[in-house]
């Protein structure tokens, strides 16, 4: 899942940055909002995490600015100001969930799981494929009920092609859900991971469409 984190204290971006990233997610870190505007301007997120008090431009405003161009990602709010009147204002602006600083990093994570489940109409926790079982929470993956060993990057790979069955996703969609800013894309890495994926799932699961990209079809 692609990430953008717009938070400008940097002990605690960091922190988030590194427990989102060992959960899997490939995550931007913007530390204003005017960076973040651009960023959502430019980039193709899942989801955003976004801090309220901002420099250059408000979290506030910033999702003002999203809602009423009509973007629809799902929006978890961080705030260090626990009263009733913020938390309806960020409802209001069109926040999907609110965290009050400070939370823990797991509950965190928690919540964006539900909320990438709710955006993407899975009622379900599991993600089913046949014999093939795939539980985000555990972040485990099984076949005819065995568990399989995925490396993190395989997992996110298998994950994103499940969630949008049916849909081709080019490499370059699969690198941009894979790597954060920063992180060096190694030229032939799409295909190495759906390579072992294969070996691990069986070649019938991931087709590959000639200059075109991946689908997993739907079942
Ligand atoms: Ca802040």
């Amino acid at each position: 899942m692609r990430t953008l984190l717009v938070e400008d204290d940097p002990l605690l971006g960091d922190g988030i940055r590194a427990g989102l990233k060992q959960a899997g997610y490939a995550v931007d870190w913007a530390r204003d909002g005017q960076t973040a505007k651009v960023s959502l301007e430019t980039g193709e997120y899942a989801l955003l995490v976004l801090d309220l008090g901002l420099p250059k431009l408000s979290g506030m405003d910033l999702l003002k600015w999203l809602r009423t161009k009509g973007d629809r990602i799902p929006v978890l709010v961080l705030t260090a100001r626990d009263t009733v009147a913020d938390r309806v204002a960020g409802l209001d602006a069109g926040a999907d969930d609110y965290l009050i600083k400070p939370f823990d990093l797991d509950e965190l994570i928690a919540r964006l799981r539900a909320l990438s489940r709710r955006s993407t109409g899975q009622a379900a926790p599991l993600l089913q494929h046949g014999n093939i079982e795939l539980d985000p929470a555990a972040r485990q993956v099984r076949k005819d009920s065995q568990n399989i060993d995925l490396s993190a990057r395989e997992f996110t790979l298998l994950q994103e092609l499940l969630l949008q069955a049916g849909r081709v996703l080019s490499r370059e969609q699969l690198e941009e859900r894979l790597y954060g800013w920063g992180e060096e894309v190694e030229s032939n890495s799409v295909e190495v991971h759906i390579h072992h994926l294969r070996k691990k799932l069986g070649s019938s699961l991931i087709r590959t469409i000639r200059g075109v990209g991946y689908v997993i079809d739907k079942p």
